[in-house]
């Protein structure tokens, strides 16, 4: 099942929970806009080329759209609308006043120059500048974009509106990005799992864990377990895997990754077959790499207890429904992975304040923000008796629905 089939699924088994109006529950499906432009530009070898971009707004209720921009040959505008979808339920289960949004421009990144991905940029904000805005859509990096491309947007944006360092989130320090933003989802990864173990009795010093990506979000989690006490026992990206019983040292691993560029040939752990790291023996699993990764055709065999979701989506609906059957607890990605969007919230809020934090803030209000989730979460759980995924569903989608049916309907 795809993204977006599967984002519609669990967004309308909440509704049913919640008793949505239907009214109410196909005003929420429907994305508030969708934007489909063209961006032509002059390659460096002076031939035109053009890529389209895309823009979907998918729900303004509670504050300004938030999601972000990725460059990759396969955006496509189902995905990016499932995508979108899921930025609204994730601020809202983050309780942070945005609405959600995501776009994207079908392109190869990495066969373009840097002056290349410049105009690209550029021109992309041209065609979309008035349609977003600090109060309107406040755009993000994602995959194929980086701080780079948000000093990029920035700078155009700012020659049609003045000034605006929040328009955009994720940005270089210099322009305006938050301490801490590096960090932030891998960061807020590890404060949402501490959360759910502390409810089990249990902490990350007592536990092992097996991480697949080792980009951002996996080599951060990684770090702050070990930090933590936790033992990472296995870890895989996308030149292979290792793995030691007693415990991966994640420092002299990432050093070793920053000189090779590989995490194979490690000599504090052995290699492993990659497709072996997800049925690994260990008491949490954490996918920080890409979609659909637990599948019916592996579900049977997850050893782990817990799983929490640090990747958009790698658990398909069959094998949820396996895992749960297996008593297999699973922490959801609209909630797992909000850390990111969050310190994104505080970069925006710092913008506005024109008053920056230090990154000891950024990270306690961060941990504030996670744990008041985890619990809010929890409580739905409890009185609508569903798992931690209905009960992070339902508590987004009835947060957004309250807002709607606040604002009222009169044109
Ligand atoms: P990244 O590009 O920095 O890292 C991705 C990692 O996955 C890399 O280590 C890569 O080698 C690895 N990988 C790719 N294919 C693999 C495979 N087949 N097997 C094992 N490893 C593989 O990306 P990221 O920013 O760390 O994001 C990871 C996931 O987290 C994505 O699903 C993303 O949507 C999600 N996410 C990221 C953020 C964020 O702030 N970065 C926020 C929310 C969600």
């Amino acid at each position: 099942m795809n993204a977006l089939a599967a984002t519609n699924r669990n967004f309308r088994q909440a509704a049913r929970i919640l008793g949505l109006d239907s009214k109410i529950e196909r005003s929420l499906l429907i994305p508030f806009r969708e934007i489909k432009v063209e961006c032509t530009i002059p390659k460096d070898d002076g031939s035109l080329v053009s890529y389209v971009g895309f823009r979907v707004q998918h729900d303004n209720s509670r504050g300004p759209m938030k999601g972000g921009i990725r460059y990759h040959p396969e955006v496509d505008p189902d995905e990016v609308n499932a995508l979108a979808q899921l930025m609204t339920w994730k601020t809202a289960v983050a309780d942070i006043p945005y609405g959600g949004a995501k776009g994207g421009i079908g392109c190869v990144p990495k066969d373009l120059s840097t002056s290349e991905l410049e105009r690209l940029t550029r021109v992309f904000t041209q065609k979309i500048h008035d349609l977003i805005g600090v109060n309107t859509d406040v755009p993000a990096p994602d995959m194929g974009t980086n701080s780079q491309t948000m000093a990029w947007i920035l700078d155009e944006y700012s020659k049609f509106h003045g000034h605006s360092p929040a328009v955009v989130t994720g940005k270089p320090v210099d322009l305006g990005g938050s301490l801490g933003r590096d960090a932030a989802t891998g960061r807020g990864v590890v404060y949402a799992m501490e959360a759910l173990l502390a409810e089990h009795g249990k902490s990350i010093k007592d536990l092992t864990f097996a991480i697949q990506g080792f980009g951002n979000v996996g080599s951060w989690a990684a770090k702050l377990i070990h930090e933590k006490g936790g033992k990472v026992v296995a870890v895989s990206d996308i030149t292979g895997a290792v793995k030691n019983p007693n415990g991966i040292d994640i420092l002299a691993l990432l050093q070793h990754k920053e000189a090779t560029g590989k995490l194979s040939d490690f000599s504090g752990a052995d290699a492993m077959n990659s497709d072996e790291l997800l049925t690994h023996e260990c008491d949490v699993l954490i996918p920080c790499a890409l979609g659909g990764v637990l599948n019916r055709e592996n579900a049977g065999d997850i050893r782990a207890k817990f799983i929490v979701e640090a990747a958009n989506h790698p658990t398909d609906p069959e094998a949820d429904e396996i895992l749960s059957k297996k008593g297999v607890i699973i922490l959801p990605d609209i909630y797992a992975n909000a850390g990111g969007v969050t310190v994104s919230y505080f970069e925006w809020v710092q913008n506005i304040q024109g008053f920056m934090w230090d990154e000891d803030k950024v990270n306690q209000e961060l941990k504030k923000y996670m744990t008041k989730a985890f619990h809010n979460i929890k409580g739905l759980c409890k009185s609508h008796d569903c798992n931690l995924r209905m009960g992070a569903f339902t508590l987004g989608v009835n947060r957004v629905a309250r807002a709607t049916l606040l604002r009222g309907w009169e044109a």
